[in-house]
């Protein structure tokens, strides 16, 4: 099959190919990049992925999106060896099965075993390899100042930002930069960020906020002529190769949680920006057989309130959580899912009457702030997900009960956004009360990552020790490493960008 892109707000036929839909990462249009079909897998083929390799079933699941003319199969194997060849666990993505041994069917999807202990690796690990290999094929035979280059540059306000590090270093003719507020981001955030000694990888410590970075970010990405100099390239969620690299988990997630038996499976996912969610989705309408998706938000619930109003609106201000990775105020990828929502309750099918309504939505929820779907679009939703909301004493509440009451293993510690996604697991788990269903919660980050959240709601317990219970040793190290950062003295575009120019110059990019 081959397989091409569209924007969700394209009223055209036009399709791309999948390597400008990954360089380029939002569509011109100011839409979201998705298959212009859904690769379909039926029972017999699933029967055969069930005793695949992590490795061996994303060969398979990508094989569907990305056509062998653009990526030869060999190449595509050898692209996602290489990707989790950084992983600490052999199965990748392993599942912790029945954590409380209590006949719950709780298991954990522990995907925090990446090279920086956050599951941003599973997805950047192999956007970064994916880059590399397209701007080698471009650039072979080329001069040096003929070269085509990738300028990743993205903020942080302390999680995500070394996933991206660790995504793009080393990778030829890429360098990354990540802008972050100076003195705002935890320590252990800015040790894994700045101790990363390749020559391709710039951290920029700016005096401002988290916002003032983003805006920067942001001006960046808008300005014209910088981006036609360095080809400016995002690693931000919506870009269309992360969702497609998280799609594997789900598939090998339950085939470990079946195991042959005629069980149903929900996933329940913390969710931000919806990208993690969304993979499930997608391995969903290919035909896994997942009984519910259900989405676990914090307290900025514009998800939750949307499934369960069908108002998508803004609030003000985002809330400061225990579970900062999941504070925002819109959802980027939630386009993606609207799409297909308008698509099959609105427009009849229609791609082209869905782009439509996709872009009035959204030209209302930056005139008004918020937009309405009908009753009939939610009762569709409520099809593939379910939502629950949980509050930060929930969060450490839960951290609290799963130290006492595991059993495989004991004391299992959970990180504050893991905590979100088991607290609204235990309550499915307590609706549902069907002993038939199993329920995989989705582990988005190790607990070191989160020190001040975990102590928190452990410190109290006799016997607990952060530094032993907790504490990986290879993180213990880097406090030891050298940092390489750069201080930027104030928050301003023009002189983020002068810092850039400078940076590629000493890099040999520029
Ligand atoms: C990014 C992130 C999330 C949220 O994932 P989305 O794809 O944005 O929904 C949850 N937990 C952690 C630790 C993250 O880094």
């Amino acid at each position: 099959m081959s397989q091409s892109y569209r924007s969700t707000r394209s009223s055209a036929k036009e399709t791309q190919s999948f390597e400008k839909t990954i360089i380029q990462g939002l569509a011109s249009d100011g839409g979201l990049f998705i298959p212009s079909e859904i690769p379909q897998v039926d029972a017999e083929t699933l029967e055969k992925w069930s005793s695949l390799s992590f490795q061996e079933l994303a060969l398979e699941i990508m094989k569907l999106y990305i056509s062998n003319e653009e990526i030869p199969e060999n190449d595509l194997k050898e692209l996602i060896q290489r990707s989790y060849s950084t992983f600490r666990s052999s199965e990748v993505t392993p599942l912790a099965k029945d954590i409380t041994g209590n006949g719950e069917h709780l298991h954990v999807l522990e995907l925090y075993h990446g090279p920086t202990y956050a599951f941003k690796d599973v997805a950047l690990q192999f956007v970064g390899n994916l880059f590399e290999y397209f701007l080698q094929r471009a650039n072979k035979d080329l001069p040096q100042e003929q070269r085509k280059k990738i300028t990743v540059v993205g903020a942080t306000s302390g999680d995500t930002g070394s996933a991206a590090i660790y995504g793009m270093r080393g990778k030829k003719d890429v360098s990354v930069f990540i802008l972050y507020p100076t003195g705002r981001i935890s320590p252990i955030q800015e040790e894994q960020m700045t101790t990363v000694p390749d020559k391709n990888v710039q951290t920029l410590s700016v005096k401002g906020t988290f916002d003032n970075c983003q805006d920067i970010v942001k001006a960046i990405f808008g300005d014209v002529e910088f981006n036609k100099k360095h080809n400016v390239g995002a690693v931000n969620s919506i870009n269309w190769a992360r969702i497609l690299a998280q799609m594997t988990y789900y598939f090998y997630a339950y085939f470990q949680a079946i195991k042959g038996a005629q069980s149903k499976v929900k996933f329940v996912v913390p969710s931000g920006n919806f990208g993690d969610i969304l993979a499930g989705y997608y391995a969903r309408k290919m035909g896994l057989p997942v009984e519910r998706l259900v989405i676990a938000t914090n307290s900025n619930d514009i998800l939750d309130r949307f499934m369960k109003t069908g108002v998508y609106e803004r609030s003000d201000d985002v809330a400061a959580t225990l579970s900062p990775a999941m504070d925002i105020l819109v959802s980027s990828n939630f386009e993606r899912l609207l799409w297909y929502l308008a698509r099959d309750v609105m427009a009849s099918g229609d791609d082209q009457k869905a782009g439509e309504i996709l872009n009035q939505w959204f030209v209302q929820l930056k005139t008004e702030g918020k937009f309405v779907v009908d009753q009939a679009v939610i009762k569709a939703a409520l099809v593939d997900f379910d939502s629950e909301r949980v509050s930060d004493p929930e969060t450490k509440e839960t951290i609290k009960e799963i130290y006492q009451s595991s059993q495989n293993p004991k004391n299992y510690i959970l990180d504050p956004h893991t905590a979100v996604g088991v607290c609204a697991t235990k309550r499915q788990i307590s609706k549902d009360n069907d002993s038939n269903i199993q329920y995989i919660s989705l582990s988005t980050a190790h607990p070191a990552k989160f020190a001040e959240a975990v102590n928190d709601a452990l410190s109290e317990f006799e016997g607990y020790s952060f530094e032993k219970d907790v504490l990986p040793d290879e993180l213990k190290k880097l406090s030891t490493l050298e940092k390489k950062l750069k201080f930027v003295e104030k928050a301003d575009i023009e002189l983020v960008k002068r810092t850039i120019e400078e940076e590629l110059v000493k890099m040999g990019l520029f």
